[in-house]
């Protein structure tokens, strides 16, 4: 087992300090960190975005909330998007998902970095991200969560949201005032793509269909890491699991820089 260390994200402007003892990483635009969460629906890509955002200090990029706060806000998008899901088209029409995000990353929080959650969903995304939308200097983190299919199935059952907060509930069960927001005591809904009768099927299906392709063209830049995980894994363990995953390869990015800093000093 390899010696853990700990790269500790600091500001230092709009750019991104990582620092591991008197060692240190700066990301900014043309050199940002990217971690990229990737796995189907349920696979807890979220809960996982959250935390890594904020000890690394990156936004949290969700194409599903992307997706939703369009169709909440009535622009024309939205209704593109509106109008295919009535005609039973997916909403993952290439366009529409590259368009918003490229349109978000553009936004200065994500200058220094950002972390991924639902893209690339096909294999074609997968290819624009890594030759458009990442600069050649970006550290991108592929990261799959593999999580079983009938897992996956009894977390959505157990995933409840509040409207008015605009926040998912994961852990129904732990609440203290059961079917009601613990912020704001509203009724907790179910979620409309949670609910709907073999909605969830559906998306593991297509999920099953697509994941080689997106992961066999995501390697063509980065290393993917897989996460296996199982029922008794906590979100806390896997979490660790994800950042040792992020120290190794900020590991390698300090050797690889150091090393050409010294071809440069010697030429
Ligand atoms: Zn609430």
């Amino acid at each position: 087992m390899q010696a853990l260390t700990t790269w500790n994200a600091f500001k230092d402007g709009n750019a991104l300090l990582l620092r591991n003892g008197d060692q240190a990483l700066r990301f900014s635009r043309e050199s940002r960190l990217v971690i990229n969460l990737l796995g189907k629906t349920g696979s807890g890509k979220g809960t996982q975005g959250e935390e890594l955002a904020k000890k690394y200090r990156i936004p949290h990029i969700s194409l599903g909330d992307l997706y939703r706060n369009a169709l909440l806000e009535n622009t024309s998008l939205a209704k593109v998007i509106a109008f295919q899901a009535n005609q039973g088209i997916s909403y993952d029409v290439e366009e529409v998902g590259i368009g918003m995000l490229a349109k978000r990353l553009e936004r200065a929080d994500c200058d220094s970095g950002f972390i991924l959650d639902g893209y690339p969903r096909t294999a074609q995304q997968a290819v624009t991200l890594n030759k458009t939308l990442l600069h050649p200097h970006d550290l991108q983190i592929p990261i799959n969560l593999e999580v079983p299919d009938d897992l996956v199935i009894q977390r959505i059952a157990n995933r409840f949201f509040c409207s008015p907060c605009q926040k998912q509930i994961r852990e129904h069960i732990e609440i203290r005032h059961p079917g009601h927001c613990p912020d704001c005591d509203q009724p907790l809904t179910k979620r409309v793509d949670d609910a709907a009768k073999g909605k969830v099927e559906s998306k593991l299906l297509f999920h099953h269909d697509t994941i080689g392709s997106i992961l066999s063209a995501l390697s063509q830049r980065d290393l993917i890491h897989t996460i296996s995980c199982k029922e008794s894994d906590s979100p806390q363990s896997i979490f660790s699991r994800i950042t040792q995953i992020v120290n190794q390869t900020l590991d390698d990015r300090f050797k690889t820089v150091q090393y050409y800093n010294q071809v440069d000093n010697v030429a």
